[in-house]
């Protein structure tokens, strides 16, 4: 939960905006004073302060020259031109809010996003970094700046070689540009190389135009100029990890999305479509290594009298209840498709015909003994078919064939 410290001196204001913040499911610590406002920053994890302008600058100044200078300062104040905001950011303040603007809704948007950077910035400091400079002064000033962040799986190198030849893999490295061995150009574009997504800062004194916008071309994320500032140091590192979620983000969502086409809407099981690709591809395999292939068709047994009965959503129900009874009696080599309707297509990867039919059976019973919901028991009835030296389509016939005869000898059954 973020934690806010707001230092006001009116009691009336302290408690008419903490009336605000406090139900928004905020902590909020109160002090009427500077001094009451260091004492609870000894004492207390605070993540953000909250302060009016007015007369105050004095206590802005004094916190951007303490040890809490890397707690943002939100200010509410009632002037708003170019010169009072110029003068408010060279005071070290993160934001501000006009107070004849202050409305739940604009506080609560605030407090949303700045809980949602806070959110990014916990999963950001279990990333892994790798820090790479060959002077020892240099380390250890970058070391003395991680200790005062949240950053904790930092390992620092001092030669090149062996941050290269090391096993692990970092998702943020910061790399001195001027090395002894090799210049951090070379090892940027070898990460770079071996990981594409990795965070590269390079890090240098050496503030040359040229330099920086090769440097950038070629594939680091930033060039950051020593000697700098703390704040702005760790700032950036986080701007980074917040696009390097964003990608991770992006891309686990392109993998549902790929995922969605090839999944039935309503069962979750592989679609029509999909379940004839890796058929087709399973096909392949079976005939390239000699690999036994054996499919099997189900058919849901008077189906049309559960809609009948109980209705087309009950119905729907049903439908993903032997889905999950399909799911849970197959191995994970198998693949489970819904064929249309109430029809199932099974793919048996690497099965003979006997072998097959034992899978085949094995679901036909647990749906048999299965106790469903509104209408108790169902059957289904179902057709195995190998491979035998024909095409695919061939082989999809010879299931349905023999789940068309199993129909005919009264159904409940594998053929
Ligand atoms: P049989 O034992 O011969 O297979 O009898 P049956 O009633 O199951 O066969 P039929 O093919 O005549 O009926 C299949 C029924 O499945 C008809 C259709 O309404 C129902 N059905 C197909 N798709 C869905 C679906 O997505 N949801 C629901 N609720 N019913 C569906
Ligand atoms: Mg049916
Ligand atoms: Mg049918």
């Amino acid at each position: 939960m973020i934690h806010i410290l707001h230092i006001e001196k009116s009691a009336f204001f302290r408690k008419s905006l903490n009336h605000t913040i406090e139900p928004l499911g905020y902590r909020v610590s109160e002090s009427a004073s500077l001094e009451e406002a260091f004492e609870i920053l000894e004492s207390e994890d605070i993540d953000l302060i909250i302060m009016a302008l007015a007369d105050n600058e004095h206590m802005v100044q004094e916190l951007s020259a303490s040890d809490y200078d890397n707690i943002p300062i939100l200010i509410l104040t009632s002037t708003d031109d170019m010169e009072t905001r110029e003068k408010l950011f060279r005071l070290g303040i993160s934001d501000y809010i006009l107070k004849n603007q202050i409305t739940e809704k604009r506080l609560r948007n605030y407090l949303e996003s700045f809980q949602k950077y806070k959110g990014i910035d916990v999963a950001g400091s279990r990333l892994k970094l790798a820090v790479l400079d060959d002077s020892s002064t240099s380390l250890s000033v970058i070391n003395k700046v991680f200790a005062g962040s949240d950053f904790k799986n930092i390992v620092y190198y001092s030669r090149s070689k062996d941050l290269l030849a090391s096993e692990e893999v970092y998702d943020i490295y910061i790399v001195d540009l001027v090395l002894k061995e090799m210049t951090g150009e070379e090892v940027m574009l070898e990460i770079r190389s071996k990981n594409p997504h990795a965070i590269i800062i390079i890090i240098s004194s050496v503030d040359h135009n040229r330099t920086i916008s090769n440097l950038l071309i070629h594939g680091a994320d930033d060039f950051i100029v020593k000697p700098f500032d703390r704040n702005i140091f760790i700032a950036r590192i986080k701007a980074h990890i917040r696009t390097y979620f964003l990608r991770e983000e992006l891309e686990e969502k392109n993998r549902q999305l790929s995922e969605m086409i090839n999944i039935d809407g309503l069962t979750g099981l592989y679609n029509h479509k999909y379940t004839m690709e890796v058929l087709d591809i399973e096909f392949s395999r079976c005939l390239r290594y000699e690999h036994d292939l054996s499919v099997a068709m189900f058919d849901i047994d008077y189906f049309k009298r559960v809609n009948d009965t109980y209705g087309h959503p009950i119905g729907d129900e049903i439908l993903i209840e032997v889905a999950g009874i399909l799911n849970r009696n197959t191995r994970k080599t198998d693949i489970v498709g819904r064929y249309g309707g109430e029809e199932f297509f099974i793919i048996f990867t690497e099965c003979d015909y006997q072998q097959a039919h034992v899978a085949a059976e094995k679901i036909r019973k647990a749906v048999e003994d299965h106790d469903f919901p509104y209408i108790g028991s169902l059957t289904l009835s179902g057709g195995v078919s190998t491979y035998d030296g024909h095409g695919i389509n061939e082989m999809i016939s010879r299931a349905d064939k023999k789940l068309y005869e199993a129909k005919n000898q009264g159904r409940n059954r594998v053929l």
